[in-house]
């Protein structure tokens, strides 16, 4: 299948779902994931009508998005390293994933220089996996108000990676326990939180279902990555 109909069946699938789980298909984004795909890719897809990326790699992405249509829009994915930082505010309209307060604090103070605010998304490891990036709930919870003080970067919500699992439904729970996370953020802050970033390719119908507004999908839209490991999230 080419781009274009890849496109348009996942979006149509996007729509399906939110059918299914009485939803408006408005209220859910596709961020193509464009990690280890060249620039002729990521134009084909704008002119196909797609607005978001994701990237997971500061340099891959310092390379490649001034080489892209500039009405594409950019979104850090996964984890960041401090001395990324500055990069990371300068070519990302949101960054997903931050995943401690010293991270935040670094966007913070980046974000002052230059004279900007960040948008961000909170990582979360909501299985807990000794190998994984992300907050532990707990501790999220308990620094919640403290990164929420910082006045250069505001919390627009959570993101998760779930355990891989080649069927979708035992994706469910996790999407859930994310969702309630959410829930008890809203009530620290007193605020709702607008986003939830959760389902990849394989699962993404049933993260909608549980409550996504951001969805990221690679493989399903652009086929196999060539170079990269299929679930790195390291920088
Ligand atoms: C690579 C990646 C994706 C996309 O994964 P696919 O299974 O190819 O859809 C989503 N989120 C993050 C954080 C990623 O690193």
């Amino acid at each position: 299948m080419s781009l274009a109909e890849n496109l348009a069946e996942i979006q149509s699938r996007i729509h399906a779902a939110c059918t299914r789980s009485g939803r408006d298909p408005a209220s859910v984004q596709l961020l193509a994931v464009s990690k280890s795909h060249p620039p002729e890719t990521i134009r084909a897809a704008v002119d196909g009508g797609q607005i978001f990326f994701g990237e997971n790699k500061i340099q891959e992405a310092k390379a490649k998005i001034p080489l892209c249509p500039s009405r594409a829009r950019w979104h850090f994915i996964g984890h960041l390293q401090s001395n990324k930082v500055r990069d990371a505010v300068e070519l990302f309209e949101m960054i997903q994933g931050v995943d401690s307060l010293d991270i935040a604090q670094e966007i913070n103070r980046r974000a002052e220089q230059a004279a900007k605010t960040v948008p961000l998304l909170l990582e979360v490891n909501v299985a807990g996996e000794a190998s994984k990036f992300g907050y532990a709930p707990e501790k999220l919870l308990a620094e919640l108000k403290t990164l929420d003080a910082l006045p250069r970067i505001e919390i627009h919500g959570l993101m998760a990676i779930p355990p891989f699992n080649p069927v979708a439904e035992k994706s469910r729970s996790y999407f859930r326990r994310l969702r309630d996370l959410k829930f008890q953020c809203e009530e620290i802050l007193g605020v709702p939180l607008p986003q939830l970033s959760m389902g990849m390719s394989g699962d993404f119908e049933v993260a909608i279902e549980e409550g996504a507004t951001i969805v990221r999908i690679g493989t399903a839209l652009f086929g196999e990555r060539v170079s990269s490991l299929r679930r790195a999230e390291t920088d």
